[in-house]
């Protein structure tokens, strides 16, 4: 991919708006736009039948290229030598260093209807210096002057593709240089270590130790402590499934069905059938269906088609109900969190704990208390709700977006970076895991092989941020966008 010419593409989303937005980069984006550029006074507000100031170069666009500038202006890309068809134009201009791309770049703003964007795009391609963007050039670009790391890269992505709010906050954190400065703070950690390991090489006859070797033992185990942490949120944002899983935990007849209805009736946007599903390894069915509630999405699913093998079929050998109980289990691990039915009076103990045996002891539980048709006496920490009266939905929903938010708090990696990244930080831990083994073992001590390790977990860590990349790598990353990001 060449990276050293000048590039053009739509920045705003396809079809109508208000505003649209052309952006260029590269060396020769003034003379780019110039051709097609008539610059105006702010309070021209009705395109002039006769246009003289035509802008011919690159100076007549701006007399100063050095600073970032904004110049109103009429854009003419309808090939006219006395152009009659004029759009009103904003032209920002950043020089080199100081916009989104580390090069010199430039933003059209104008009105937002296809035919006008697609006008400008296609007579600044014909006319030369500049060329059609290929798919996140931009975002490469400034990925390649440094300007953003390959975390940051993929967050732009994450923030284009958002579908919530959470999303949303997830990948502009990402985006803003959180998980860059981690990792930046990781590796200058680590190069500490290096050097002063390093540093004794030089003596190593003379037994003099610059470190004490349980100093490089605490740093290496902080370090490496962090990649682990750093490993568990990158896990807890892939799961299985994307959207996570809210499972509804009760006994029979306790009201999840009716539950569950309401709840997908308030909160699924349309009001279709629920998606019916069956489990692995079991011949159950269950009811699923995908929510949306303060931006936040989520799948509930009626784990009733389950447990009725367990509780129904009396007398039969074990299988079937081995078989539901296997199939509650594996439904309850799947949950980001669990709302627990309970029914006040109603319970049988056994079933109760057996219920609550299977739920994974990290899980998060939501408590509700079924049928409180009249009363609502429930302790601080359980929702009362009667699906007859349809009462306590919206305090359910409430508890669920928070348990499920209380579960993102530290998982602000975008999916994609968690994915890319899970190899290269275990590779990471490995390593160090290996470097405090031989600095442990008195017949394995050998600073050159301990700092060989050392330097291993330092391009692992490069490869996640990009500092060590290849062609490939930003191929797989940057093809994921679309043209003008
Ligand atoms: P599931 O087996 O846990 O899915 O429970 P269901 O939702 O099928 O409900 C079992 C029975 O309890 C049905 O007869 C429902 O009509 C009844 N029921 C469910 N919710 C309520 C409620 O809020 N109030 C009352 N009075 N009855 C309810």
């Amino acid at each position: 991919m060449i990276t050293d010419d000048t590039i053009i593409a739509q920045a705003s989303a396809q079809g109508n708006a208000q505003r649209g937005i052309v952006r260029l980069s590269g060396e020769r984006v003034l003379e780019a736009v110039a051709p097609f550029f008539f610059r105006r006074t702010v309070e021209e507000q009705i395109p002039p039948h006769n246009l003289v100031e035509r802008a011919v170069t690159a100076s007549d666009v701006l007399e100063n290229d050095a600073k970032p500038s904004v110049i109103p202006g009429w854009f003419a890309p309808w090939g006219d030598e006395r152009p009659t068809r004029l759009v009103r134009c904003s032209l920002f201009y950043w020089p080199q260093g100081r916009g989104f791309t580390g090069e010199r770049a430039v933003e059209l703003h104008v009105p937002g209807a296809p035919p006008i964007l697609d006008a400008i795009v296609r007579a600044v391609c014909e006319k030369k210096p500049a060329r059609l963007a290929n798919p996140g050039e931009f975002t490469l670009r400034a990925f390649l002057s440094g300007r953003i790391d390959l975390t940051q890269a993929e967050a732009v992505l994450g923030a284009i593709d958002a579908e919530s709010d959470v999303e949303l906050q997830n990948a502009l954190t990402q985006l803003s240089g959180n998980l860059s400065q981690e990792f930046a703070t990781l590796r200058e950690q680590l190069f500490d270590v290096l050097c002063d390991l390093e540093a004794g090489f030089d003596f190593v006859d003379e037994d003099i130790e610059f470190v004490s070797k349980e100093e490089i033992r605490n740093r290496l185990i902080e370090s490496r402590d962090h990649i682990e942490e750093t490993l568990k949120r990158a896990k807890t944002r892939i799961g299985s499934d994307r959207t996570p899983k809210v499972v509804l935990a009760g006994s029979p007849n306790v009201g999840k069905s009716s539950l569950f209805n309401i709840m997908t009736e308030l909160f699924a946007g349309d009001k279709g059938q629920a998606i019916v599903s069956n489990l692995a390894g079991t011949t159950r069915d269950y009811l699923e269906k995908e929510l949306q509630i303060a931006g936040v999405k989520f799948v509930l699913v009626d784990s009733a088609g389950v447990e009725d093998v367990a509780s129904n079929v009396e007398n039969e050998a074990p299988t079937p109900r081995v078989l539901a109980q296997d199939g509650l289990a594996k439904l309850f691990a799947d949950a980001a969190a669990i709302v627990r039915c309970l029914e006040k009076d109603a319970t049988d103990p056994t079933q109760e704990k057996k219920i609550d045996s299977l739920i994974p002891s990290q899980t998060p539980i939501v408590r509700v208390i079924t049928k409180q048709d009249e009363t609502d006496s429930v302790n601080n920490d359980e929702i009362a709700t009667s699906s007859l009266k349809r009462k306590g939905f919206e305090e359910l929903g409430a508890a669920i977006v928070e348990t499920l938010q209380g579960g993102m708090e530290n998982g602000e990696i975008v999916p994609s970076t968690a994915i890319r990244c899970q190899e290269a930080l275990r590779e990471a831990k490995e390593a160090l895991d290996n470097s405090l083994n031989m600095l442990d073992d008195l017949q394995l001590r050998d600073d050159f092989l301990l700092a060989s390790e050392i330097r291993l977990a330092l391009d692992r860590i490069g490869l996640v941020t990009g500092q060590v990349h290849t062609d490939d790598l930003l191929d797989r990353i940057f093809s994921k966008f679309c043209i003008g990001k």
